[in-house]
């Protein structure tokens, strides 16, 4: 087996190593890293995970890319480090499920990336001896979970920046309440301002000497964990002997969860389709309906507000994964095989009342809770059905990534429902601690002068 090199979706940056890809985060040509081969895994390795669990799994495909640069026992380590939390697949009838990925630190699937993510980032670094700034921006959880995932950490600080009035209360106090080598920002704008800040600031010569990188979603230390999860309810739901093949219904913002989904299927996942569920934020479910993709500039806010993206930065990645050419700016440069994303993908958009009558509906005939954005992906999955009756018959398997926990939007569920969820162990405490923040506007100058003061 061979070292796997990691290449810029924009083609203009030179080929680096995973530790290098890891460590920058976005390319030097504003382009986004991608392995330039996915390795394979066979009938045989894949039908072994159904005897393994979530964290031998995890070592087992993450070694893939990784063996050259990590020994495989370390490996190891690290991940039963990361994932030491329970991933239930939820029943909701017949072999339709929900997969609960909102059982980590912060009751959000971002854990699963962040907390693998920081592993290898202290592995790299402690080899290095080398600090690094991390700087991201989030629509409400990333940014907790990177918070949480790096908290304590040494050779790293972490700077996140957030739309103060497009994230609930409890995602706020998961990033404030946590203080030292963490500082939380809160922008007057919306998140697409503070993704412009973040941009700004790494394109920024005058910023070299913090060595910034990104924890966003287009970190490939972020990308791949998010493949593993896939694997996981294939192994618990489907047998590979038999030939059974899986649907995944994928609630999208940034299209980094989906993209690990996508890869997984390239590393020889029996996947028949993923449904790509977005809020009304709908430039793909468009573009797969018209050939013409095109930026929702501002993007609309939605009740799935992790979801409020109006350009997927991943977006050029699975547009290169299909043999295209897209531009940070949404520009195709080179057509992608539509045809063939039509035939992994099914996209569709799901509206607020529809999204709130889901979460009504699942509750009341079938007693499971979902919040907004599982329900989004819900909806989408029966859509799919709707037109597809081979996927709607009972021996179909089909998951339904559930993405944050229902206790951390109270406010909609209590209103949808009447009732409280109750709230998992790592967010109860969160109301006795002292929040901690900065305020900053949406101007560039105010916030490089706000970076080059506090880290010096
Ligand atoms: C981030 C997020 C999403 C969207 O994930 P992407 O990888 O950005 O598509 C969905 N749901 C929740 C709860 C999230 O936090």
């Amino acid at each position: 087996m061979s070292d796997i090199v990691y290449s810029s979706t924009n083609l203009k940056a030179p080929k680096v190593s995973f530790g290098e890809a890891l460590l920058k985060g976005l390319a030097p040509d504003g382009g986004l890293y991608m392995p330039e081969k996915i390795p394979q895994l066979s009938t045989a390795e894949i039908r072994a995970f159904s005897n393994m669990d979530y964290h031998e799994i995890a070592a087992k495909v993450l070694s893939q890319y990784l063996h050259d640069a990590i020994p495989d026992e370390k490996l190891a380590e690290m991940t039963k480090a990361a994932y030491n939390f329970a991933v239930p697949l939820e029943q909701v009838y017949d072999k339709k499920y929900i997969l609960r990925l909102d059982q980590g630190p912060t009751a959000s699937f971002k854990d699963f990336a962040a907390r693998m993510m920081g592993q290898l980032m202290q592995y790299f670094l402690d080899k290095k001896n080398k600090n690094l700034l991390i700087l991201t921006a989030t629509s409400g959880d990333t940014g907790s979970a990177m918070a949480n995932a790096f908290y304590g950490l040494h050779h790293i600080n972490v700077c996140v920046l957030f739309p103060e009035t497009e994230v609930t209360e409890r995602q706020r106090k998961q990033m404030t309440t946590l203080h030292d080598n963490i500082q939380i920002l809160a922008l007057d704008g919306k998140f697409d301002d503070c993704q412009a800040l973040v941009k700004d600031a790494f394109n920024d010569a005058d910023l070299n000497y913090l060595n910034l990188s990104s924890a966003n979603s287009i970190n490939i230390g972020r990308l791949l964990p998010q493949s593993v999860y896939y694997f996981w309810a294939y192994s618990r739901l489907c047998n590979i002997e038999k030939n059974d093949e899986i649907v995944f219904s994928v609630p999208s913002g940034n299209f980094g969860d989906l993209m690990g989904g996508l890869i997984a299927k390239k590393m020889g996942l029996p996947v028949k389709k993923f449904v790509v569920a977005t809020n009304a934020n709908d430039e793909v479910p468009v573009y797969f309906a018209t050939g013409n993709y095109k930026t929702i500039v501002p993007s609309k806010a939605c009740v799935s507000s992790a979801m409020n993206v109006g350009h997927p930065s991943n977006m050029a990645r699975i547009v290169a994964l299909y043999g295209g050419e897209m531009n940070p700016q949404g520009e195709i440069l080179e057509l992608p095989n539509l045809d063939k994303m039509k035939d992994d993908m099914f996209a569709v958009s799901v509206d607020d009342e529809t999204t709130r009558k889901t979460i009504k509906r699942v509750y009341e005939r079938h007693k499971v809770l979902l919040e907004p954005h599982g329900a989004v992906g819900w909806e989408g999955l029966r859509k799919f059905m709707n037109q597809d009756s081979k996927t709607a018959a009972e021996q179909q398997a089909c998951a339904c990534l559930e993405t944050a926990h229902p206790a951390k939007f109270p406010e909609e569920i209590q209103h949808v429902l009447g009732i409280d969820p109750e709230l998992p162990p790592s967010l109860s405490k969160l109301d006795y601690k002292e929040e901690k923040y900065d305020k900053i506007g949406t101007d560039y100058k105010g916030f490089k002068k706000y970076l080059t003061n506090r880290y010096k």
